[in-house]
């Protein structure tokens, strides 16, 4: 995720009436002990995703760097084998250029006297099976810092494992899910983003220049540092109030046994994460995610590993949260992505 002022540490407001929201009919922990080995299953395929793209051959995927060429290889790899096709106008990559000020800002080793980084996001499609009835976008960024921190510190490899090895993670296996089982009837893009850490550049260059009209995508969603929450917790929707969403997706979240819990607090997230970028442009855009629901959780994620070179990979990350809101982004995208449960225009 963007970096943001300092997490004040304050408790959150009070909620904002009539968006906390209880699930009836099935409980969110009935649900649990009905599928508590396939969240166990989906945990270890996380995990193992967020090792690799945390571990040593990545570098802490810094754009412009071998490491980020590398995570950029393995987003290809993975869409490919799953049956994605290349999503920018036949190509897997769009060039962006990013600024370096930032990075300098963040104590971001950067190339001496360079002003500018070449990267690129990845961007793949899975064809819907209804030609011109829109699309659903996926969006987690891939970069993070590589080298970073004061320089006298011992340990300068920022690795970014929550932030955000895991917002991929769970991209690609909601990807990997829904072409297993057949495509939407709209396309889904699937875009990993680059120089998200530098102000969202590869969101606003994909915003900028989009492989299809931004009035034909009908929902995007945004994965930013899910593994903070643990199984059973409610979920936040950065967004909320923002879009034509919000009915959809409290009938999504409810029949996958999950609650939500919005409050004000959230709020100051929206313009610190990828998908403001479709959202200040009118595409509806939402973050749902259990890690912003959890605010103590996420507060000392913050106030701990942040941005730090301590965000590294352990089997102690937390990933029960993270997924029971794949198994929610993959209803949703189901949801936003045919054309009887969310119709829109003509449809
Ligand atoms: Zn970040």
């Amino acid at each position: 995720m963007g970096r943001l002022l300092k997490w004040a540490g304050k408790r959150p407001l009070a909620r904002v009436a009539g968006l906390s929201l209880m699930a009836t009919g099935l409980g969110a922990c009935a649900t649990i002990a009905d599928n508590g080995d396939e969240l166990t299953r989906i945990e270890a395929v996380l995990g193992k995703h967020i090792a690799e793209l945390s571990g040593p051959d990545y570098g802490g995927r810094m754009p412009g760097t071998p490491g980020g060429a590398a995570t950029q290889d393995y987003i290809v790899a993975a869409l490919e084998s799953y049956g994605f096709k290349p999503g920018m106008r036949g190509q897997w990559r769009q060039d962006v250029t990013v600024p370096t000020k930032r990075y300098r800002e963040l104590l971001v080793d950067v190339p001496e006297g360079a002003d500018s980084i070449a990267s690129a996001n990845v961007i793949g499609v899975l064809p819907g099976t209804i030609a011109d009835s829109g699309a659903v976008v996926l969006l987690a960024h891939w970069d993070h810092l590589g080298t970073c921190g004061p320089p006298a510190a011992p340990d300068r490899l920022c690795n970014g494992a929550v932030d955000n090895a895991s917002g991929v993670a769970v991209m690609l296996e909601i990807a990997r899910r829904i072409a297993e089982h057949g495509p939407l009837e709209r396309d889904l893009y699937v875009v990993a983003t680059t120089a998200e850490e530098a102000g969202l550049v590869g969101a606003e260059a994909f915003a900028d220049d989009p492989p299809v009209p931004l009035p034909i995508i009908v929902a995007a969603f945004n994965l930013d540092s899910v593994a903070i929450a643990p199984r059973g917790a409610p979920v936040a929707v950065i967004g909320w109030g923002r879009t034509g969403l919000d009915a959809g997706i409290v009938e999504v979240v409810r029949a996958q046994g999950r609650r939500l819990s919005n409050t004000q607090q959230q709020a100051r997230w929206i313009a610190r994460q990828d998908g403001y970028a479709l959202l200040k442009r009118d595409v509806p855009s939402v973050l749902v995610s259990s890690a912003f629901a959890d605010e103590r959780r996420l507060g000392q994620f913050v106030d701990k590993n942040y941005h730090r070179a301590t965000d590294d990979w352990s089997a102690a990350i937390e990933l029960g949260g993270a997924a029971q809101d794949m198994l929610l982004q993959i209803a949703l995208l189901r949801h936003f992505g045919n054309t009887a449960s969310y119709p829109v225009g003509d449809d």
